[in-house]
Formats: C-alpha cells, sequence, structure tokens
C-alpha cells in the first residue's frame, strides 16, 4: 500500500476535523452513519460543511462510503489512519517530509522521513489484517467473526508493542535502534545507516559475527525475551572502524537488532520452540552464506532459562507487560500475526500473494519489490562489507504541508 502525501496538504482544518470524527466513531461503529460525524465534528459551518468535508475526504480515499442494509455510512481507510499519523508527528515536529520506501512486507511500510532539520528518520506503518473496500462481502464475514480483531486495533497493537520494546530494549542498552515517537499504527525511529545482513556477502571473520549474534539471542533470554523473528532481515550490520582513511584500519562489525512486534516472553508456552527456530535461523544462515559452521552445539533453551532474570538483571517481558501492553493485547495480536503469516505461507504454495481479502490492484505491484525468501541464495542486492551501504539518498523528499487554517 503506497503512502501518498499529496493530497494532505490540501485538507482544511475542518477536513481534519472531520476525519477525526470518522476514527473516534470507528472504535465502536463498523460504519459510522454522517449524522454522528455531524455530532462529533461540531463544526461551525454546520451540516453542509460537513458534508464539504466529508466529500473532500471520499475523494481522495481517506474514508470510504459503505452500504448497509439498515443504513449508509463511512469507514476510515489504511490512508486515512496513515494522515491521521503523520499529522500528529508532523504537529509534535517529529516528521516534516516524507521521503522513500524502504521496505515492504506483508504487515508494514517502512518509510524514509526526516524533521525540520532535515534529519532522517525511519517511520514504520504497521498494516496488520488489511481489508479492501472492494470486497465488502469479505470484509463483513471477517468482521463478523473477529469482532475486536479489526485491522485498525491490530495494526495499532503492533506499533505499541514494537515502541515499548524498543524502548525496554534501548534502556537496558541493546543495540536497537532509537524509538522516537508511536502515534496509532506507526512509529518513528532513527534511522540505522547499515545494510540488513541479508545483503551481505562475505565478512572478515564470521565466527566472531557468529558469537555475537549467539551472545545476543542469550542477553535477550536473560532480560526474559526471545525475538521472535531473529533473521537476516531483522538484524542490520554496522561497519565502524577506528581510521576511516588508513585502508589497513581495524574493522568492527555491529549488529543492531529491529522488528520486535513477534517478541514473546521466555515463559511462553511455545518459548523453546521460538528459541530454538532463532537460534537455527542463524545457524543456517552462516552456513549457506558464510559457509560457517560453529563446533558448539547449542546454545539451548534449557540452558537460557536457568539465567532468566539472574544476577538481578531486569526482566523485560515484565516490563512491558507493566507499561500497559496488557495480556489480553499480546493475545490478540499473536493471533493476528499468526494468521498472517499462515495467509502468506498459502499464498506463497498457490503463487497468489497471499492477501486474498486484498484485491487492491495497487498492492500487487508492491509485492514485487518485497525480497522473497524463496531466493535466499542469489546474489541478487549482495554488498561486499567495506564499501558503505547507503540506505537512502535525500532526493524525492515528500514536503508535508498540512494547511491548519481556514
Ligand atoms: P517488517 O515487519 O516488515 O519485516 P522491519 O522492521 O523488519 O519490518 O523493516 C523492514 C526493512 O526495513 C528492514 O529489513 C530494513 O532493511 C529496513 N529498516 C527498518 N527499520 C530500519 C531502521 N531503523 N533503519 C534502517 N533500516 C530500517
Ligand atoms: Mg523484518
Amino acid at each position: 500500500m503506497l503512502l501518498d502525501t499529496r493530497a494532505m496538504r490540501h485538507l482544511t482544518a475542518e477536513d481534519w476535523r472531520v476525519l477525526t470524527a470518522v476514527e473516534m466513531a470507528s472504535k465502536n461503529h463498523e460504519l459510522v452513519p454522517t449524522t454522528l460525524i455531524e455530532r462529533i465534528a461540531r463544526l461551525k459551518g454546520g451540516t453542509s460543511g460537513v458534508h464539504k468535508s466529508i466529500s473532500a475526504l471520499a475523494k481522495v480515499g481517506l474514508i470510504a462510503r459503505m452500504k448497509e442494509a439498515k443504513y449508509d455510512g463511512y469507514r476510515l481507510s489504511y490512508g486515512g489512519l496513515d494522515y491521521l499519523a503523520l499529522h500528529t508527528h508532523s504537529a509534535r515536529n517529529h516528521i516534516y517530509s516524507v521521503g522513500t520506501r524502504i521496505g515492504v512486507g506483508k504487515e508494514s511500510d517502512i518509510m524514509i522521513v526526516a524533521d525540520d532539520k532535515g534529519t532522517q528518520k525511519v517511520l514504520k506503518i504497521h498494516r496488520l489484517g488489511r481489508i479492501s473496500f472492494r470486497t465488502v462481502k469479505t470484509n463483513r464475514d471477517y468482521l463478523k467473526k473477529n469482532q475486536s480483531a479489526s485491522w485498525m486495533y491490530l495494526s495499532r497493537l503492533a506499533a505499541i508493542k514494537e515502541y515499548a520494546f524498543m524502548q525496554a530494549l534501548r534502556e537496558e542498552g541493546f543495540p536497537v535502534p532509537e524509538p522516537i515517537a508511536q502515534s496509532r499504527h506507526t512509529i518513528v525511529m532513527t534511522l540505522i545507516d547499515a545494510p540488513p545482513m541479508r545483503q551481505i556477502s562475505s565478512v572478515p571473520d564470521p565466527a566472531s559475527l557468529y558469537a555475537e549474534l549467539i551472545a545476543l539471542i542469550l542477553r535477550l533470554a536473560k532480560h526474559g525475551l526471545i525475538h521472535g523473528d531473529f533473521n537476516e532481515f531483522n538484524i542490520l550490520i554496522r561497519e565502524d572502524t577506528n581510521n576511516k582513511d588508513d585502508p589497513d584500519a581495524i574493522i568492527t562489525l555491529t549488529p543492531i537488532l529491529i522488528d520486535f512486534p513477534q517478541m514473546v516472553s521466555m515463559d511462553h508456552q511455545n518459548a523453546e520452540m521460538y528459541f530454538d527456530r532463532d537460534v537455527q535461523c542463524i545457524k543456517r544462515f552462516f552456513e549457506r552464506r558464510f559457509h560457517f559452521m560453529s563446533t558448539t552445539p547449542g546454545p539451548f533453551f534449557k540452558d537460557a532459562k536457568k539465567t532468566v532474570g539472574r544476577g538481578g538483571v531486569r526482566r523485560l517481558d515484565a516490563a512491558v507487560e507493566a507499561s500497559g501492553f496488557t495480556k489480553k493485547m499480546a493475545k490478540d495480536l499473536e493471533a493476528a500475526i499468526r494468521e498472517q503469516q499462515a495467509k502468506a505461507k498459502d499464498g506463497n504454495a498457490d503463487g497468489s500473494d497471499g492477501l486474498e481479502d486484498d484485491s487492491d490492484g495497487e498492492e500487487e505491484e508492491d509485492e514485487e519489490e518485497e525480497e522473497g525468501s524463496e531466493n535466499e541464495d542469489g546474489d541478487d542486492g549482495h554488498q561486499v562489507i567495506g564499501g558503505l551501504a547507503l540506505v537512502e539518498s535525500e532526493e524525492g523528499l515528500q514536503k508535508l504541508t498540512i494547511n491548519e487554517g481556514t
């Protein structure tokens, strides 16, 4: 799904008010009737002002008109929610302009953004339980089956969870991006100028990088956590040198961990499976890519389990729960992530894109940019470490002009 901010500058203060009203009412109305929008928005211009804003918003696809048996009403689109989140980030001076997209997943879009000083950052937009307005019937069934599992709620949960974990990990000194802000289904974080390990074809000393990654898994475990998706896409490799003008300078590689919506506690009922999967993922990658095999077996879950909280180490699984991410929220999110992953798998098996609820033509184009795990050993886009990996240039930044006036 493309984030197009061009319509943003044309929205008036009233339009924003009406959009916010639709968002508020959507929390307990699948379809928001016009009368309710009018009541919440309470514009000076009266109902005609509301109607004008409704048409303006519908025209650019931020809300969509739906017909129901009993009444007609409006629904917020993903684009509408994107705009509201951007509006908030912009009002808080976290985002001034939006640049190009650097990552597309089934569950998120990753954009380069910048603040008003030109500092580049990353905006991650979570997209769970995507539904399309074109397949109304499917959507209704989907919503009936999953009353509380609406896309808005689930995507927001993913953002809240990811932000909370990034914050907790950062506080404990883990190598993760710095979380800057969270609004609705989005988070803003620092841009890490380092390529994912997936793009690296060789490293001077695979054994030490491997050891460092295993140490990272064990350190997480000690704090009560399992990443749950510890793979070559979610580990960025930063290259530091003690003297960049000296070709013989010592180069150190630092792994930086990203992507936390699926993190689980070491107490989770399937903890051992998740732990082993993370370990195996690294082992397999190092064998295939760097032809490196560790002579030490493990690490094993049962040993890691004994270290949880040892020596007074802060348990981050508990800390995040205490921050307001409740067990119920965790359960809802986990179910949604599992469902989405299963769908993606089915999709790959039958050659479709796994988004059968989503007949939006635009989406299908997006999928092509995605790096599939099936061509894991292809040498496309590999980058030999030693040359600096530039994630994004400053070109193509789209300025966010939000019209607060009139
Ligand atoms: P997803 O849930 O879709 O996998 P990720 O958080 O893993 O989303 O991000 C997808 C890709 O975007 C990553 O593989 C990485 O290349 C890039 N990326 C994400 N966050 C950052 C960041 N803070 N700095 C640099 N690149 C990032
Ligand atoms: Mg990822």
